[in-house]
């Protein structure tokens, strides 16, 4: 019986030793993996990720790892708290000034999002809090103001109107085609007879076609901070009215504030009539100076959206800013629904 016991307690100890040693190689061996890859460097960051990563998973059956294994576009961490660049254009021209961009910019500026991990949402999916993208991208909202023809322009042909290749919704257009996962979206905030005095009506239906947004900055851009509140039904209902004329169903929800005039009656400016037509808003973007909060922010105000200046020092500096502080930024999740553009 003793002999017995002392066996029992003999083995015991044996057991109680092996197990120990083998947890012990196991903590010191993990404790040794992260430390090398912190000081690896961040090229060799996605090396690391596909040889050390995932050596654990080289037992599971291969039908399971496309779950575990999605592509993050940028490598950042996921944070759908982060801030969202509303950008701000006026004119697409050809000689850069303080409100024109030129054609090359702009297609640098799209180029530079794109590879910096931005896709394009509309302003209504961020409204909505609908940010469907890819895991590791960020959000970024194109804005144009004013709907010159640098924006959008038709070229006349013998039988038909083509999009100008060289506006705005042209390069846009284009570069969709080359970088599809880009995204095609953007909200034009117009006037009365848009983009091309003749063809307007033309013009609106062919963004709205394209899954772009026609937005409210009142029929003869007015500023609603000085002009009389009485008038506000007819430069917001009006321009609405007006834009109903070419496009009966579409619903113009939004105003880009002109000249960044804050309404005097915020009410009178969201919700009113003109003629039978009645307007209402959900939110009031304003010109300047900040990427906007996210949807989920306790900061979110839909009445009060900054937007940052899209041109050299502006868009470059809030980029240079994302880059050094990555953490400021929205970056997806990943968790999608899908979303289709329609390309004429
Ligand atoms: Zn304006």
């Amino acid at each position: 019986m003793k002999r017995s016991l002392l066996l029992i307690g003999l083995l015991a100890f044996i057991f109680v030793a092996v197990a120990c040693g083998t947890v012990n190689e196991k903590t010191s061996g993990n404790n040794s993996g992260p430390v090398t890859e912190d000081s690896s460097e961040q090229a060799d960051k996605k090396e690391d990720l596909g040889n050390k990563d995932y050596n654990d998973e080289e037992n599971v059956p291969e039908k399971t790892e496309p779950l575990d294994v999605e592509q993050n576009v940028t490598g950042l961490i996921p944070n759908e708290n982060g801030q969202i660049m509303i950008l701000m254009y006026h004119r697409i021209g050809d000689r850069e000034s303080t409100w024109t961009r030129t054609r090359e910019n702009f297609r640098r500026d799209l180029q530079t999002l794109y590879d910096k991990g931005y896709r394009l949402i509309s302003l209504k999916d961020y409204l909505d809090n609908k940010i469907d993208l890819p895991l590791g991208t960020t959000p970024v909202i194109l804005t144009f103001d004013d709907g010159t023809s640098g924006q959008f322009d038709f070229i006349e042909g013998d039988e038909d109107l083509q999009i100008d290749p060289g506006s705005a919704v042209g390069i846009m257009k284009e570069f969709y085609e080359e970088h599809p996962d880009f995204g095609l979206e953007a909200t034009f905030y117009v006037n009365q007879r848009p983009f091309n005095y003749r063809y307007w009506k033309e013009a609106v239906k062919t963004i709205v076609g394209l899954g772009m947004d026609i937005g409210n900055h009142s029929l003869t851009h007015e500023n609603l901070k000085k002009i009389p509140i009485e008038k506000y039904p007819d430069e917001i209902g009006g321009l609405v009215a007006h834009i109903t004329e070419a496009l009966p169903d579409y619903i113009i929800d939004t105003i880009a504030l002109p000249n960044g005039g804050y309404p005097q009656d915020v009410d009178k400016a969201l919700e009113g009539e003109f003629q039978g037509v009645k307007y209402k808003n959900r939110a009031l973007l304003l010109v300047g100076a900040r990427p906007a909060p996210a949807p989920t922010d306790p900061a979110f105000n839909p009445l009060k959206l900054p937007r940052v200046r899209a041109d050299e020092e502006n868009l470059y500096r809030w980029l240079d800013y994302f880059d050094k502080h990555p953490e400021k930024r929205y970056v997806s999740n990943g968790i999608m629904e899908g979303k289709k553009y329609n390309l004429k």
